[in-house]
């Protein structure tokens, strides 16, 4: 099965709940999509590191067959390319690699180059594998990035959770297309509250089956525990409100591997997970 975990913003959960569900897993892999920040590497701290850069194509300009129409200037919707003293200026860190413009140019004048925007890592931790993606600072989109990990995923037949960026934009779109169910991950205030709503949205707009985790559980008023109560959203664990929990978090160790309460925790969560996607396979296959 392949589990992405979301949530609304970062610091939410959405590493330590994926870290843990793939460490109490028997054989995962965990994918860590949060390429702008990904931190799931520190937990598991995997080794046989085999790392690969990641091209994109950026357009350059032949000014000699240049007549100056400035159409592609024109076509980029990225705002990537501008006419300065009489020739093309591309800034390359805001270029998609659409390759719309060197299509458009009648004059043939423009070609491309690769360029590195990051890297993917993959190693090993007991019995999780690690992909891992990064991106340079500065660059304008992961999604390329991502689209590499996806092509990893395909290739293995385990467990796998996705740890994807936080919020709702193009590259979490990106980061769930593969997976067969989502988790939620949610906090219990208010802003936790809008948070969940933002990914609930996105996950029913892509019709994925999907559960939530509440983290940082406490007694008394739970706004996320409410909005999934009203939306029949299932609750697939709460993981409470526990001051030695951060301590482990800030230093690195995986819960799984080192507290029998969490393991326990976990692989509950992990048989509840296994059952809804059987469930929801089920579901999808009559149709
Ligand atoms: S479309 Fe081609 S010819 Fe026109 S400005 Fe751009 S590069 Fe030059
Ligand atoms: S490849 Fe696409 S995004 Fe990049 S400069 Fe050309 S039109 Fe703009």
């Amino acid at each position: 099965m392949k589990i992405a975990v979301l949530s609304g913003k970062g610091g939410t959960g959405k590493t330590f709940v994926s870290v843990n569900l793939a460490a109490a897993s028997k054989s995962s892999l965990y994918v860590d999509c949060d390429v702008e920040e990904p931190n799931g590497y520190l937990f598991f701290k995997p080794e046989n590191v085999d790392k690969r850069p990641i091209e994109v194509k950026i357009p350059y300009f032949n000014e000699e067959l240049c007549s100056g129409c400035r159409k592609c200037v024109d076509f980029c919707k990225f705002n990537a390319l501008a006419y300065i003293g009489n020739r093309v200026k591309v800034f390359d860190r805001l270029c998609h690699s659409c390759g719309g413009c060197s299509l458009l140019c009648e004059r043939k004048a423009i070609f491309e180059k690769d360029k590195i925007i990051g890297f993917i890592e993959l190693g090993a931790s007991e019995n999780v594998q690690v992909a891992t993606g990064i991106l340079n600072t500065g660059e304008s989109t992961g999604v390329p990035i991502i689209k590499k990990l996806l092509e990893i995923i395909k290739e293995r037949d385990k467990n796998t959770f996705i740890d994807c960026p936080p919020g709702s934009a193009c590259t979490v779109m990106e980061s769930i297309k593969e997976s067969d169910y989502c988790i939620l991950v949610a906090e219990p205030t208010l802003f936790g509250r809008h948070n969940l709503k933002m990914v609930y949205e996105l996950v029913k707009l892509f019709n994925k089956p999907h559960g939530a985790i509440l983290n940082k559980y406490m007694d008394g008023d739970n706004p996320s525990e409410e909005f999934c109560l009203e939306n029949h959203i299932k609750i697939l664990g709460k993981v409470p409100f526990d001051k030695n929990l951060a301590r482990i978090n800030s230093k690195g160790i995986i819960a799984v591997r080192e507290y029998e309460v969490y393991r326990n925790l976990f692989k509950k969560i992990l048989a509840d997970l296994e059952e809804e996607v059987r469930y929801e396979t089920a579901i999808n296959s009559k149709w």
